[in-house]
């Protein structure tokens, strides 16, 4: 081999590390030769999906022979009647991860910068990344964003700024006036980005719906996805809304059969099923009661969360913490990459998946 293909690539690409994910099930039992493995790493939804979604996905089977509606009309019909925005405002994803990169392929360039926080959302950096573009990361305060840090770091070149709301892997959230103050500092030329994956975990009165805040900032674009609280995540399906200049755009560059046939019948019978969606919510917050507490009893600090994941600080390097508990059978995620060497993040799971934990953690811990 005469040439290095690793030098040949784009120069922004060589510098990637690639998305660490969670180890799934199957792997780890035949490494380790065990069964019973739970997998709190991925802020899945620990209820497996809707009957409901299932039973859409059944009954498309017979069409697969055809390519989806590359416009997703029903899905995105579905979406903007459901939040109250017109159609020609939603973009359709591959995941809401898929959104995000059409946003920095459409947005940034090779002489221009994202903006986002200090232990923010891994796929910031790639999307930014991976077009070779710059980025400015804001120290966070009290592990969640400093907005205001982040308002006086924008530059001439800053085009994209990316905000998790609650943050991924931190579980922490903005309120809409923090939002909006932020918002009105920013110049009408940055896209602003409001990643809303997990709102509807969020009960507290002052959490902003970004929904609600387009009218007031043609430059936000928010984003959400199925596979959280809606339990699609194998599936791949997410959006935006934004308003319908930016939507054009971003479908100018989407690839036009972007979501699949199934994802879409999936999603839009998951969008209608309020039972699933508030089972998933109430079960996350009894799960979320019980590990504080727990996290409490056992004498260990952990970032307060709003979202279906809670990170604890286990008082040492999580490296090897983890590699014990998945010894122990129980999948987590180290956040290390995160630069939060002593977290471990751990996703809400059935009561008995968080028990099966705790035993672990505590046993790992000594
Ligand atoms: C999980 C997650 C997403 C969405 O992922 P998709 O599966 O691609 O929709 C987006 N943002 C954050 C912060 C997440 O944690």
């Amino acid at each position: 081999m005469a040439c290095d293909f690793i030098e040949l690539a784009n120069k922004g690409v060589q510098g990637l590390q690639p998305y660490q994910p969670g180890k799934p099930v199957e792997e780890l039992e035949r490494e380790l030769g065990i069964s019973n493995i739970v997998k709190l790493a991925s802020n899945e939804n620990p209820l497996g999906p809707s009957p409901k979604a299932l039973a859409a996905i059944e009954k498309v089977l017979p069409e697969l022979t055809r390519y989806p509606d590359g416009a997703g009309f029903r899905l995105r019909s579905a979406i903007a009647e459901q939040l109250g925005v017109a159609a020609n405002q939603v973009t359709l994803g591959n995941g809401s991860n898929d959104v995000l990169e059409l946003i920095a392929r459409a947005y940034l360039t090779g002489h221009s910068a994202s903006l986002y926080s200090q232990h923010a959302f891994a796929v910031y950096p790639i999307v930014t990344q991976a077009i070779g573009a710059q980025h400015i990361v804001v120290p966070a305060k009290n592990w969640g964003h400093d907005l205001e840090a982040m308002a006086a770091a924008i530059t001439e070149k800053t085009r994209v700024i990316f905000i998790a709301n609650p943050n991924n892997p931190t579980g922490t959230w903005l309120t809409e006036t923090e939002v909006r103050a932020f918002l009105d500092q920013v110049p009408e030329r940055i896209i602003v980005v409001l990643d809303e994956a997990y709102t509807e975990y969020v009960s507290e009165a002052e959490f902003p719906n970004g929904i609600t805040l387009l009218n007031d900032y043609p430059n936000l674009v928010v984003t959400r996805t199925f596979s959280k609280a809606y339990g699609l995540a194998g599936l791949r399906v997410g959006y935006s809304v934004s308003n319908p200049q930016v939507a054009d755009i971003l479908n100018r560059i989407r690839q036009p059969f972007n979501v699949n046939m199934m994802a879409q019948e999936a999603a839009i019978a998951a969008l209608a099923d309020t039972d699933y969606l508030r089972k998933g919510v109430e079960l996350n917050q009894q799960g979320m009661a019980y590990l504080e507490s727990e996290f409490k009893r056992l004498g260990l600090s952990y970032i307060p969360s709003v979202g279906n994941f809670v990170c604890v600080d286990v008082g040492r390097p999580a490296g090897p913490v983890d590699q014990a508990l998945l010894h122990e059978g129980v999948i987590v995620r180290p956040v290390g990459a995160y630069q939060m060497p002593n977290h471990l993040r751990i996703s809400i799971g059935t009561m008995a998946e968080n028990q099966r934990f705790i035993e672990a953690l505590e046993k790992v811990l000594g």
